[in-house]
């Protein structure tokens, strides 16, 4: 077939193409195919609404779900040509941010190859998030269009009309494949308008945020820091769910409802808050078609279903009500009528939708008008029961309920591990493919020296790889044999690079004192920072000087080394994870929700450092506390410090000698004479004087451990046993396993 494509495109054979037209011939292939693999409706359906979908490259994720990737391979192969450098050529989308993106693109993935019918719907970004650029020790934002004239989207002839206050647009739709493992073909539904004009970017990623006609979606997450950047945001998101809202009823209605029994047609996941509003739009719809008002709010309840990610305050949108009046009036009356309701039945303030500086908080419409709360791993749907969103539990214990997240093996393993997947599939064959479960069978071999040998062969073949990969494309060179110490997420002080990054400075002072360590340590950082996180970006900056200073200090770099990928992405992702030792997992603990980074490193035979926080207490009891490295004050604590407001970063750093010189360092003469005095300045005031997620509380504790995993490191059956657990244990975390209880629990999908 993929002959024909390309004799039909280019009159040229495998062959005689370049790897330019060997992807779009390969690209019009897999399309074809995935086409035909689509199979029609069943009566109810899944909507997973998402403002991102982190999906990463898709060509080899289409050839390995369609179940032709070796065969493809092997065609090239005999070619001449290499699928790897082939996949070169396609841009990744630009879809999503981090954890919660990534997440929304794997349930995609296993929607579709559990045989549920359940599309995502969400925005096409032109320009996507940024790209990072790292440019004199700082992070750089740029556009990072993702798009070519033949890509994997298909542009659909549906549109609707979406109105706000002073304009109305015409949304155009397309549509990207999601083929399931040995399974249906399910879509990503995409919206956009036809106006939306990329060359408005000026510098960077600055445009003019009024421009709506202009700028609809050309940004995922535009600043949002001034008036003009709120309203932008607002206009995206009412355009999100209005086009969802329009779609879901057409669908609906075509299949046979009468809308009022819409909740037998269709369930909708409101991934975060991004998509709150579809509940009052959907309200507003069924009026419109003349369903009275109460019922019409009782029929959304029943059809919608609510998220949550984040116990951090900044990330719980609340919008002012005089901001929704000047982009969607529309829905201010139904806004309205749904806060009277709860203040009419409940006598609790902190339960309004409506608060007294008049914002609307989203998430408060979400608990009340939809009939599922979930969080997303054990600990953290706990704290929001009784801490977070304990009120609202209060009232509706029944609506609580936890879903750990997951991550599909296809990608995270299959396609990102060939080496580790193949020498599975040799020793317990190819069952966990299907059923990651399968991967406890190799438990059994945990004693078996052969094995353990080649495990720690294949991590040794993957750190080769990514050891070129980081030379080619940032002129760095690591030695395979060091220890691999990964830090890959994004940037955020609750996720605490920076006390990875003070740890880099105690190891940098022992080796000037002539402590050296036994085995070389290698640490790699994969961050974007939002472009207006002043401090995030001065812990980007701080890693930067450290990079600088320890790779040319002829003293230490051949014992220790730091690099900062630039644009972590799920192309890098995919580069790194195969090649880690050392899984950095160091959140405060009570303050990342689940984590999914955790898993795919576990998958691929990395051991954890990290928190009792989010999925790292699942993964901990998996493995049992002889197969991970956990340290740090648990999160009944660190809750405790912050109602107690007794953290004090100055005591700690005061009271220690060890933490005064490591802190002290970001401040002294040889780091400013490398960076910028007024970044690492402020970034030093900051540690000391708020250190809001308390870096200091755990950072003593977190260097013993790290040096005890080290020294473990050099105990190579040890470490190969670890591996081997991880791995063996790590079926649990396949987004398989969590769709299946999103579908038994919430959606009642068949
Ligand atoms: C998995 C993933 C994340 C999430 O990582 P966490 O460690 O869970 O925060 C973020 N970005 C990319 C590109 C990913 O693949």
């Amino acid at each position: 077939m993929l002959e024909k494509i390309l004799h039909n495109k280019y009159k040229k054979t495998i062959s005689e193409c370049s790897n330019e037209e060997l992807y779009f011939g390969l690209l019009e292939m897999t399309k074809e195919l995935a086409d035909k693999k689509y199979r029609t409706r069943s009566k109810k359906k899944l909507y997973y609404i998402s403002a991102e979908f982190l999906i990463g490259k898709l060509l080899s994720n289409h050839l390995i779900n369609l179940g032709i990737f070796d065969q493809i391979s092997e065609l090239l192969t005999q070619n001449n040509k290499s699928i790897t450098e082939i996949e070169n050529i396609e841009l990744e989308p630009s879809l999503g941010n981090g954890g919660l993106g990534r997440l929304a693109a794997c349930f995609l993935d296993s929607i579709a190859t559990l045989g549920i019918n359940g599309d995502g719907i969400g925005l096409n970004y032109h320009l996507g998030l940024f790209r990072q650029i790292l440019n004199d020790k700082r992070q750089k934002e740029t556009v990072n269009p993702w798009m070519t004239d033949e890509s994997w989207l298909i542009k659909r002839d549906k549109s609707y009309m979406v109105q706000f206050k002073d304009l109305t647009v015409t949304s155009k739709l397309y549509d990207i494949a999601v083929t399931g493992f040995d399974n249906r073909t399910n879509w990503l539904h995409l919206f956009d308008i036809d106006s939306v004009d990329e060359s408005i970017v000026k510098e960077g990623i600055s445009f003019e945020k009024g421009d709506i006609t202009h700028n609809l979606t050309l940004f995922l997450y535009p600043d949002d820091s001034d008036e003009k950047g709120e309203l932008l945001r607002i206009y995206q998101q009412y355009f999100m769910v209005s086009n969802s809202a329009q779609m879901i009823l057409e669908e609906c209605i075509s299949k046979g409802s009468n809308l009022h029994d819409l909740y037998d047609y269709a369930v909708i996941q409101i991934n975060d808050t991004h998509p709150t509003m579809v509940i009052p739009e959907l309200i507003r719809l069924l009026i419109k078609q003349g369903i009275e008002i109460d019922e019409a709010i009782e029929i959304v309840s029943k059809t919608c279903a609510y998220t949550n990610h984040t116990i951090l305050a900044e990330a719980l949108e609340k919008w002012p009500i005089k901001y929704l009046q000047q982009v969607v009036p529309q829905l201010l009356p139904i806004i309205e009528i749904l806060d009277n309701k709860v203040r009419r039945k409940y006598d609790d303030s902190s339960v309004y939708i409506i608060d007294t500086k008049n914002r609307v908080h989203m998430a408060h419409i979400d608990i009340h008008y939809s009939f599922s709360v979930n969080g997303v791993a054990a600990l953290h749907t706990e704290i929001l029961k009784q801490n977070e969103l304990h009120n609202f539990y209060k009232i509706y214990p029944q609506k609580f309920n936890n879903k750990t997240n997951g991550i599909t093996f296809r990608r995270w393993l299959i396609h990102c591990n060939p080496l580790l997947t193949a020498y599975l599939s040799k020793l317990i064959g190819n069952g966990f493919k299907k059923n990651a479960d399968e991967l406890e069978k190799l438990l059994s071999f945990v004693e078996n020296r052969t094995v353990l040998n080649t495990l720690l062969q294949i991590k040794r073949e993957n750190k080769k790889s990514l050891k070129e990969y980081i030379l080619k494309t940032q002129g760095v060179e690591i030695d395979e044999n060091s220890i691999f110490d990964i830090h890959i997420k994004r940037l955020h002080e609750y996720k605490r690079q920076q006390m990875n990054a003070l740890y880099i400075i105690h190891k940098y002072l022992e080796i000037k004192s002539g402590k050296k360590p036994a085995t070389p340590i290698t640490i790699l950082f994969g961050a974007k920072a939002a472009p207006s996180y002043i401090i995030a970006k001065d812990i980007i900056h701080l890693v930067l000087c450290l990079q600088e200073l320890v790779n040319n200090d002829k003293d230490v770099s051949p014992y220790l080394k730091v690099v900062m990928v630039e644009n972590y992405n799920v192309t890098l992702a995919e580069k790194l994870i195969p090649a880690c030792d050392i899984s950095e997992q160091i959140s405060l603990a009570s303050k990342e929700a689940s984590g999914t980074g955790n898993m795919k490193l576990m998958l691929n035979g990395a051991v954890t450092l990290g928190t009792m926080d989010g999925a790292n207490v699942e993964i901990a009891k998996l493995v049992g506390e002889d197969n991970i490295y956990i340290f740090g004050e648990s999160s009944e604590k660190v809750i405790s410090h912050y109602e107690n407001r007794d953290y004090i970063s100055k005591e700690y750093y005061e009271g220690d000698k060890e933490i005064r010189q490591m802190v002290d360092f970001i401040i002294g003469d040889t780091l400013i004479k490398i960076g910028n005095k007024k970044n690492l300045m402020r970034l030093y005031h900051e540690i000391i004087n708020t250190d809001w997620f308390m870096t200091l509380l755990d950072i003593k504790e977190y260097i013993k451990k790290k040096e005890e995993m080290l020294a473990d490191y050099n105990n190579r059956e040890k470490w190969a046993k670890m591996m081997l657990v991880n791995i063996g244990r790590a079926g649990y975390f396949s987004s398989d396993r969590t769709i299946a209880e999103y579908n038994k629990d919430i959606w009642h999908v068949s």
